[in-house]
């Protein structure tokens, strides 16, 4: 089985990620490489944020990683938060507050158009490749469910009738941006081993 270093401390997005793995592939998070840092996420795009989070991990492990990037890109405010979803309501991440300033900033709007955009950032053989995935969907006007992280409770995908809280971590896996950039990244490391 072949090893990645995850350069994230989010423990939810390393259940989300080890939940569609499989069984040729294995992540170990920078907790269990022992590496104790806050990576700064300082770019004002995904993709310069991912290559930030990856390239710093490798430069310190000298070791084959990846990272990720997510945002909330909602139409009617022009594609925020977007980049700066963790911390839309301040400095500190804080899931109530990025909500309440969410939808209060969408108070009346009749639009609710929305996609959450992950990019991942690999870093294999010191060379850099990028994926990416999609989830279109919409901001509801009320928080619902308890389950995932984030902007969860205020997020219906296209082609569901509830909110990414009320899934599963299975239910959510059949629409995510993380699954699908994920499965981009597997497929591209299976081939790259010649694994099937
Ligand atoms: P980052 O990739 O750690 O910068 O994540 C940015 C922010 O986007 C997180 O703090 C969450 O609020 C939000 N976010 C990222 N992924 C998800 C998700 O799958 N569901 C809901 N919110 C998410």
């Amino acid at each position: 089985m072949r090893t990645l270093i995850f350069a994230t401390n989010n423990q939810n997005k390393v259940k989300e990620i080890r939940s569609v793995l499989g069984n040729d592939f294995s992540i170990i998070t920078l907790k269990e490489a022992d590496i104790d840092i806050d990576i700064p996420e300082p770019h004002d795009t995904l993709e310069a944020n991912a290559k930030e989070k990856s390239t710093v991990i490798h430069t310190l492990t000298n070791k084959n990683c990846f990272s990720e990037d997510t945002g909330l890109e909602v139409e009617a405010l022009n594609g925020e938060p977007g980049v700066r979803s963790a911390r839309y309501a301040g400095d500190e991440t804080d899931f109530k507050k990025n909500i309440e300033k969410l939808l209060q900033n969408m108070d009346g709007q009749r639009n609710r158009l929305a996609r959450f955009r992950t990019v991942i950032s690999l870093i294999l053989d010191k060379q850099e490749y990028f994926f990416e995935g999609i989830c279109n969907g919409m901001i509801t006007e009320n928080e619902a469910g308890e389950n995932g992280f984030g902007y969860d409770p205020v997020f219906i995908p296209e082609g569901a009738a509830k909110t990414f809280a009320q899934m599963s971590l299975e239910e959510k896996n059949e629409y995510s941006h993380r699954k699908k950039a994920t499965a981009k990244l597997i497929a591209f490391l299976k081939e790259k081993y010649g694994q099937d």
